[in-house]
């Protein structure tokens, strides 16, 4: 069932979606932008239909509802513990199709990963509908074709905005009671078929290639370049990595509760073990560990898609215009050479 709301009615059936449902949409937060005067798009919970910023893609992703930056996981005291409460109502996330396949992404790395399911994800993944917000063909940092996740059917609605309004595709009945006399309208969703960005992924089946490419120069050009920040694992819609951190009330430190916080695996120190030793000690290893996780160990290990969804945001918020596509395309020129020098060696 298909409806053409104006921006009136739209409200009118946001406002009622919102009596059910807390509705998360990207929203603009003006002067709150990283360079003076500039504003940050991210989600929020949103009241109004002109709160929605639908024409371009948010700073940050949807994840930042489901696993936000960080959360209470339980309280303490000195001789009890109570885990931290789960969402109560159920949420509707407008999201574009490149985030709503991030989550499929993130659903395996949290739910039954090594036979476990992370509680404080599934609970709220469990509580989750998407909206899908059409994209009208993102910007110059996104390449979601190439990576396969420009489309999506895991939507209870699909929305295409305008400045008129937007149509509405209803796919899941239990909405339709929201759309309860509106005008009626054919609307038929619509993907992105074509980036401007293109990225091809590089073939990295062969064991030999992937320990010649570990050792390969190109990873030491982000030693200098690379300030480890972790900005761009912050901004990405698939980046799951956390660590804990106590939070005390008072003198006492007994009582408080503990937070699970992003991590990033960019950020030096981030593999340190006992003893102070480290894996990955340079901006470049790191680098190195990011761009083969994205590109090659996610689908090693959990088979169907690579773990990037391409949409493009640690490229838009690296501080040093560090360019993902671009270190992917330098990794292809990269195993191109590796394969003819291990073909002269006769490997
Ligand atoms: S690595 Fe970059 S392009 Fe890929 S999903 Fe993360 S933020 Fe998006
Ligand atoms: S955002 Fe850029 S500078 Fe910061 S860690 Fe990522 S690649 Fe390095």
């Amino acid at each position: 069932m298909g409806y053409c709301l104006n921006a009136a009615q739209a409200d009118q059936v946001l406002s009622a979606l919102r009596k059910d449902y807390r509705v998360y949409a990207p929203k603009r937060f003006p002067k709150q932008g990283r360079y003076s005067d500039t504003d940050v798009i991210r989600y929020a919970e949103v009241e109004r239909f002109g709160d929605i910023v639908w024409e371009v893609k948010s700073d940050y992703p949807a994840k930042e509802v489901l696993s936000p930056i960080q959360q209470a996981i339980f309280y303490f005291t000195e001789d009890e513990y109570r885990a931290s409460k789960g969402p109560t109502k159920p949420i509707l996330i407008l999201a574009r199709p490149c985030d709503i396949n991030a989550q499929h992404v993130q659903a395996k790395i949290y739910a039954g990963n090594g036979g476990y399911d992370d509680f404080y994800y599934q609970r709220m993944r469990e509580q989750v509908h998407f909206a899908m917000m059409e994209c009208g063909g993102g910007d110059d940092t996104c390449f979601c074709v190439s990576m396969g996740t420009n489309k999506t059917d895991d939507y209870a609605l699909a929305l295409r905005f305008s400045h008129d309004g937007v149509s509405v595709q209803v796919a899941d009945p239990a909405f339709a009671p929201y759309f309860g006399g509106m005008p009626q309208g054919e609307y038929i969703p619509a993907f992105v078929e074509e980036n401007e960005l293109k990225v091809e992924i590089p073939d990295l089946s062969d064991k030999a290639v992937r320990q010649a490419l570990k050792k390969h120069p190109m990873w030491k050009e982000f030693d200098k370049r690379c300030i480890s920040c972790g900005s761009c694992t912050v901004a990405c819609s698939t980046c799951t990595c956390f660590t804990t951190r106590d939070v005390c009330y008072g003198d006492n430190p007994e009582v408080g509760e503990r937070r699970r916080v992003a991590a990033s695996c960019q950020i030096a120190g981030f593999d340190q073990m006992a003893g102070q030793r480290e894996f990955r000690s340079t901006a470049g290893d790191r680098m190195r560990y990011k761009v083969l996780h994205k590109f090659h160990d996610y689908k090693a290990r959990f088979g169907d898609s690579h773990m990037c969804v391409g949409c493009g945001r640690c490229t838009h918020r690296c501080p040093e215009l560090i360019s993902l596509s671009a270190t992917v395309n330098k990794v292809n020129a990269a195993v191109d050479e590796i394969k003819a020098d291990l073909a002269k060696e006769g490997r």
